[in-house]
């Protein structure tokens, strides 16, 4: 497991999915059947694209932790991440491996069915041996008791979390009490801390020691142990979104995992973030190092 001997890696905990993508004139309306265009599959699934995120765009040493089935579509997956560089840890499966199934209108709107297939059997008892790992990334597309006692595992460790709670539900306290860093958007937010008052205010009601939430094209915002910090988007011409998040929580536990201070690791975030932006594609659209300090520098 150990990839270093300097320490400081990060072990992905998560989904895997290969995408199915096809563009179409527009979105079939329940009963419709419509011709697209050309089928793309690319790998994808919230976990594998924070992994590769934080492998290819800060260079930290990473681990990732995925169930997947016997079948194509895991070797995909396995040829993506050995690409950006990622250790891959699979738990077989019976099932296949995740799917999303995504239909593209003309007008750039998106309607995505998931299979998560093997994503479910992700259990409590595959966490392997924590040792030399610095962080945890986790996110919410497997079984929420394995999200829950993965942190609490780490948590007992030493390890630091950080929990991405996307796609957006409620928590359950215990899953909380063991995160040192979340990571939400906007719709995550509300969901875990509700509408009303400031973002300050609603980050501080997460209790995590830190609470950040992503803005899109107007940044970030986290509130840091009481102190808020407000981290500005770089400017970028953005054609694609997907992934954007992704791999801003890759990019952050990688440069976190390298002994960057929280507004240093923000803005690199951010940077390889608007990157991703700019290029179409999840995994394939994650920027490398050299990239995001040209932006930074
Ligand atoms: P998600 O993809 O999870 O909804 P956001 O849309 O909030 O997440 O994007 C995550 C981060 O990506 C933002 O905080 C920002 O740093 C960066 N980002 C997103 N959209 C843009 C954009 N149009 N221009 C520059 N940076 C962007």
């Amino acid at each position: 497991m150990i990839l270093s001997n300097a320490g400081g890696q990060v072990l992905v905990a998560g989904s895997a999915n290969v995408d199915y993508v096809v563009r179409a004139p527009h979105i079939p309306t329940p009963g419709e059947t419509v011709l697209g265009g050309d089928l793309t599959i690319v790998p994808g699934g919230k976990g594998a694209n924070q992994a590769v995120a934080a492998a290819r765009s800060s260079g930290a040493a990473t681990v990732m932790l995925a169930a997947l089935g016997n079948d194509a579509a895991a070797e995909t997956l396995e040829r993506s991440l050995a690409g950006a560089g990622v250790l891959l840890h699979a738990v077989r499966s019976n099932s296949p491996t995740g799917a999303a199934l995504i239909t593209v209108s003309e007008t750039g709107e998106n309607a995505i069915t998931v299979a998560p297939g093997a994503n479910m059997a992700l259990a409590p008892t595959d966490l392997p041996d924590l040792a030399g790992i610095a962080w945890l990334v986790l996110q919410l597309e497997t079984p929420i008791d394995t999200v829950t006692a993965f942190a609490q595992a780490a948590r007992t460790a030493g390890v630091k979390v950080l929990l991405n709670t996307a796609p957006a539900r409620a928590l359950p306290a215990e899953l909380l009490a063991a995160v040192d860093v979340l990571v939400a958007n906007e719709e995550e937010l509300a969901c875990v801390a509700g509408e009303d008052g400031s973002i300050a205010d609603r980050l501080a009601t997460i209790g995590t020691s830190i609470a950040i939430v992503t803005l899109g094209a107007r940044g970030s915002c986290a509130l840091a142990n009481g102190v808020f910090h407000l981290q500005p988007a770089f400017g970028v011409r953005a054609i694609d979104t997907t992934a954007a998040g992704d791999t801003f929580c890759g990019a952050l536990a990688g440069a976190l995992g390298q002994g960057q201070l929280l507004p240093e690791a923000m803005r690199f975030a951010s940077a390889a973030a608007a990157l991703a932006t700019t290029r179409a594609g999840a995994q394939s659209s994650i920027p490398v190092r050299d990239e995001v300090e040209r932006l930074i520098a």
